[in-house]
């Protein structure tokens, strides 16, 4: 929640790309995943691997290969002012086989750029109001436990409820800083993110 704006989640991504300047870039993409990732979502094969010393053209190739508009991908566009490559096809030199036979058109990723999330002072209150926090689908929820142990926040942010182990675990979004790991790590795909109301009723 840092970096709650993914416009500056982006431009972090690219001061730390600068600062480390990788040589080479290597995207293993022979199974995507799509959907509610990272974790959550359904694996794609895509039997693709990319190699660039550009790390802005391998995204922009790897985003024409899942039918998403670089230019919708905050770090491309600041990557490329910022001098880290570049994500015009017309710039990119591709050798090996030709992308098209790689394309896949119905990939499933949000196509459209992300919102803005507030940077104001307000935005503890902001951010349970309007950016995205990890709901448990009580359902699929097994009660194992793992999110409450890798939840970072201490006290936790996701734990159960009066110490009863038989319920799935509850969120507290006041503590939570939004880092996900609750969804990543959750063996069986029960925790996803949803926007709240009032951010939905906001988005443009
Ligand atoms: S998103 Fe992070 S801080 Fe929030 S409950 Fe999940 S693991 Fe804890
Ligand atoms: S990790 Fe997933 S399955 Fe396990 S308790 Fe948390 S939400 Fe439920």
């Amino acid at each position: 929640m840092k970096l709650a704006d993914p416009y500056d989640f982006a431009a972090m991504l690219v001061d730390l790309n600068t600062l480390a300047r990788p040589r080479f870039c290597v995207m293993d993409g022979i199974v995507g995943m799509e959907g509610n990732g990272p974790r959550s979502g359904v694996l794609r094969k895509l039997n693709v691997l990319l190699f660039s010393t550009d790390p802005i053209a391998l995204d922009a190739t790897a985003c024409r290969i899942i039918n998403l508009d670089p230019e919708v991908v905050p770090t491309a566009k600041l990557g490329g002012k910022a001098g880290l490559g570049t994500y015009h096809s017309e710039n990119i030199e591709l050798v090996g086989e030709g992308i098209d036979s790689f394309v896949c058109h119905d990939f499933d990723v949000i196509r459209t750029p992300p919102d803005h999330c507030s940077r104001s002072r307000a935005r503890a209150f902001i951010k349970n109001r309007l950016c995205e926090r990890p709901v448990i689908d009580g359902v699929k929820c097994t009660n194992c436990g793992t999110c409450v142990k890798m939840c970072p926040v201490d006290p936790k942010a996701v734990d159960w409820r009066q110490g009863d182990e038989s319920q799935p675990p509850t969120h507290n979004y006041d503590r939570c800083i939004r880092c996900y790991c609750c969804q990543e790590t959750c063996p069986e795909g029960a925790v996803f993110t949803q926007t709240p109301l009032l951010g939905r009723i906001l988005s443009p």
